[in-house]
């Protein structure tokens, strides 16, 4: 499957007058920048080897934040016009600080501060609030946004997300027959495409892979922030397993709930699809709904057991692991934890743990 080059892409659409932005992980109302004619750009695992980023960071402060600060040191964002920091967790809060209040970033910098669970009464106006506040702040350095456009760019996303819930559901029922790694490197697309784009090569995807997976793959549900080492991808193929759903971060964490109507009020549209997204460790949800929701993936999938492939030094997901893995411990369902570094492939141990459990399970 053909995949859009993402630098090459976000180059073109400079050429033809669009702005780009950096935006860092994880959530961000994406609706508001493209309705800016404006590109985000996702910034989660860049191929940059690490120098000078570890003089600004501590040691112990995971490495998606650590590349994506090399990458803005190496000079390899000289063509962004911004950058968007959502508060996802204090890692990237730290970064951002760094960068805007240290470092004299050169291009403007936005904050997004999203609510964390338990959600109060008044989370919903808050939300709302923070989407009208980081609205009017990009107008003036992208002009006026027509509410029209707003309204188009969120029925795009609507319909998006009714893509990607077709291929999860696909994946889920073994109906999807090329590997985990075919299948990460087509939605991960959602990280810099324009609808425009976007909408084309998922439909061409989806539609050139009709029928049933020929082999008796074993399924497992993938959780965790990003499908990084791709080499966990190819040893997961080589070995005959499907990652059958993910609970990923950057994959179905950030699927949007059913299409909301956004002719009355856009902003309210967007407010109330944040509040139906699914548990995630960064939002700060409860155990309960984490653990309620793996169960649910493994049930509809068939799943013969959990991969925690979780970011070295990543605190959320640090935090949920134990008490999901006891979760699932009590109903039978084996899980393995893994202790990976984006984009340094996996040790021979760490190989030989993944072999282990595939056997266990299979
Ligand atoms: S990997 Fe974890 S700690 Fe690092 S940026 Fe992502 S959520 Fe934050």
């Amino acid at each position: 499957m053909e995949i859009i080059e993402r630098k090459g892409y976000l180059l073109a659409q400079k050429e033809k007058g669009r702005t780009v932005f950096g935006v860092f992980p994880a959530q961000y109302p994406k609706e508001i920048l493209w309705a800016m004619n404006a590109v985000p750009a996702e910034i989660w695992d860049p191929p940059v080897e690490v120098a000078g980023a570890n003089a600004h960071l501590q040691s112990y402060i995971c490495s998606v934040v650590r590349m994506g600060m090399e990458l803005i040191l190496q000079g390899k964002c000289y063509f962004l016009d911004g950058f968007l920091f959502p508060h996802t967790c204090d890692s990237i809060q730290n970064m951002a600080s760094v960068i805007y209040d240290y470092m004299g970033a050169k291009s403007p910098c936005y904050f997004f501060y999203h609510p964390k669970a338990p959600y109060s009464q008044g989370a919903p106006e808050y939300y709302m609030a923070q989407l009208r506040n980081l609205a009017d702040l990009l107008e003036k350095q992208l002009g006026p946004m027509d509410h029209r456009a707003l309204k188009e760019a969120i029925e795009a996303s609507n319909h998006i997300s009714g893509l990607l819930h077709q291929l999860y559901e696909k994946r889920a029922t073994a109906q999807i027959p090329g590997g985990n790694r075919e299948f990460y490197r087509v939605v991960r697309q959602v990280e810099y495409l324009l609808p425009e784009d976007l909408i084309p090569a998922l439909e061409k995807y989806l539609h050139k892979n009709q029928g049933k997976d020929p082999q008796n793959k074993i399924p497992v549900i993938l959780s965790g922030v990003l499908p990084n080492p791709p080499q966990l991808l190819d040893l997961l193929d080589e070995l005959g397993v499907r990652i059958a759903h993910d609970d990923l971060l950057n994959g179905s964490r950030r699927l949007l709930g059913p299409p909301i109507d956004p002719s009355t009020d856009p902003f309210k549209a967007m407010r109330d699809q944040y509040f139906q997204m699914p548990p995630c460790s960064t939002r700060s949800s409860p155990i309960e709904q984490r653990s309620d929701f793996l169960l649910q993936l493994i049930q509809k999938t068939g799943a013969k057991g959990v991969i925690f492939n979780i970011v070295k030094f990543c605190e959320p997901e640090w935090f949920d692991v134990p008490n999901l893995q006891t979760e699932l411990k009590k109903h039978n369902i084996p899980s393995l934890v893994l202790d990976t570094e984006i984009n340094q492939g996996l040790s021979g141990q760490m190989t030989t743990r993944v072999e282990a459990f595939v056997e266990m399970i299979s």
